[in-house]
């Protein structure tokens, strides 16, 4: 068996991996890379495989960095199926859908504009995305499915976002079989909504994630805490609104859930909850839809809320002009939108209108990357500009850290010695090199598992 490491190593985006015998040829997610100006040249760079010749697609879940470059994938000749779980297989349209539609006013900006990147095309269109989705065939956590007669694979709960899976795939070759374990992106177990990741006990192979191995989580307590104190100092002493830019997929839903929760225990006041972006209640739909994944607080919190006869007040915004009267509310809203790094989409409207009163407080609870608006506010900067207006910032900033959707140091060690025994090798990806190597290193001092590596990109290892 080979395996070769496409995307995820040494970095966290991109994540891919080919793995191939003499019968059969699959890969493990076709994720874009992000960030950076080497992404794009990345992810238009040739694919080191080709898509025809491919079996079968598995795909650990939604996230554009796991799944972004399928429609290229299908673009380019691959024709057959990808198994993903039925809430990845529904999320997967919101998401690509929204890539595509962002990769196509790319390259009208770009064409109108004249600029360096003129004639690039968009990376994948619309209709692309549709024949992807047609490609999609839906598969539930722990039923065996057989995508080929030498290769049979159980789909577990990540715990990550709604339908994240870890793919437990056996692999048989002559008369030997060998399981691989692919860890996919892992939850932080005791988090809002989602299950704790499932254990795992044995692998002979096995691609774990570090996202976050080099460091550990604020508890979820003192982070209610902060997301309390924000709160209700804004909108009862201070009076004004609280703006959260979250990304429309995960975060929006862990964060209405919070509310909800801190509302029902009485730790927040009345508030008019507004999600703000038509991709977020897109999410939101889905993750009621599929309720039976959630743990079982958030179905018991879900029962609850509609016994309540609207209180809270949450209202999903649908089109322009109702966002644009958000603007006229200068007291007692509480406005989710997107994105989630302020970059884009409506959110930009909310802090132009807000940001720059005392009265009003901005959370951020999500990741905010170098050279984005969202990072400029975090790192405390005293004036900003948005469409061109220059805002001087007057709003109290808070940073909710504690909230992620990714396991951290402890969390993946304790996921990990669940093990009954170290697998024969560990792949080590899905973090930056440095974080990679810290987490390694962790893995070799506390489990005292050997055969652990971290892979370059493109590698490929014999097994
Ligand atoms: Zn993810």
């Amino acid at each position: 068996m080979k395996l070769t490491f496409l995307g995820a190593a040494g970095e966290v985006t991109g994540s891919s991996f080919l793995v191939e015998t003499d019968d059969v040829r699959f890969l493990v997610d076709c994720g874009m890379f992000q960030g950076g100006r080497e992404a794009d040249t990345k992810n238009r760079a040739r694919f080191a495989h080709a898509p025809a010749a491919l079996d079968f697609v598995l795909l650990t879940h939604a996230h554009i960095d796991h799944s972004g470059l399928l429609p290229r994938l299908v673009a380019q000749g691959f024709g057959g199926p990808v198994y993903a779980t039925a809430a990845t297989c529904d999320l997967l349209e919101v998401m690509l859908l929204d890539s595509a539609h962002i990769q196509e006013r790319e390259a009208e900006w770009a064409e109108k504009a004249r600029t360096r990147s003129t004639g690039k095309p968009p990376l994948y269109t619309v209709a692309e995305v549709t024949r992807t989705l047609h490609q999609c065939k839906a598969v539930e956590y722990g039923t065996a499915v057989q995508p080929h007669p030498l290769v049979r694979c159980v789909f577990r709960d990540a715990g990550h976002i709604l339908g994240a899976a870890i793919i437990e795939i056996w692999i048989s070759e002559g008369r030997h079989t060998r399981k691989v374990v692919f860890s996919g992106d892992i939850g932080q177990p005791s988090r809002p909504l989602m299950q704790d990741p499932a254990i795992i006990t044995e692998a002979d192979v096995l691609v774990v994630e570090s996202t976050y191995g080099n460091r550990l989580h604020k508890t979820l307590d003192d982070t209610l805490m902060e997301l309390e104190h924000a709160i209700t100092d804004t909108l009862t002493r201070k009076k004004g609104n609280v703006i959260i830019p979250a990304f429309a997929v995960g975060r929006t839903q862990e964060i209405l859930y919070l509310l909800v929760e801190m509302y029902r225990q009485g730790r927040l006041p009345e508030m008019d909850i507004y999600v703000d972006s038509p991709m977020a209640t897109k999410a939101t739909e889905i993750t009621a839809k599929h309720w039976a994944l959630l743990d079982k607080d958030a179905a018991a919190l879900l029962q609850w809320l509609k016994s309540r006869h609207g209180h809270p007040r949450i209202h999903f915004v649908q089109d322009v002009l109702e966002s644009t009267n958000l603007q006229r509310i200068k007291h007692g809203a509480v406005i989710i939108s997107a994105s989630g790094m302020c970059n884009a989409g409506r959110i930009k409207h909310h802090l132009r209108h807000n940001l720059g009163r005392k009265e009003c407080s901005i959370l951020i609870v999500g990741f905010q990357a170098a050279g984005t608006l969202g990072r400029r506010i975090v790192d405390g900067a005293r004036n900003v500009r948005i469409f061109g207006i220059p805002i001087a910032v007057r709003a109290d900033i808070y940073t909710i850290g504690g909230l992620s959707a990714h396991a951290d140091q402890a969390a993946l060690l304790d996921w990990l010695a669940h093990f009954k025994r170290a697998p024969h090798r560990t792949f080590v990806v899905h973090g930056e090199q440095a974080t990679a190597e810290i987490f390694a290193a962790a893995i070799h001092d506390r489990l005292r598992w050997t055969g652990v590596d971290l892979p370059a990109q493109h590698s490929a290892v014999i097994l």
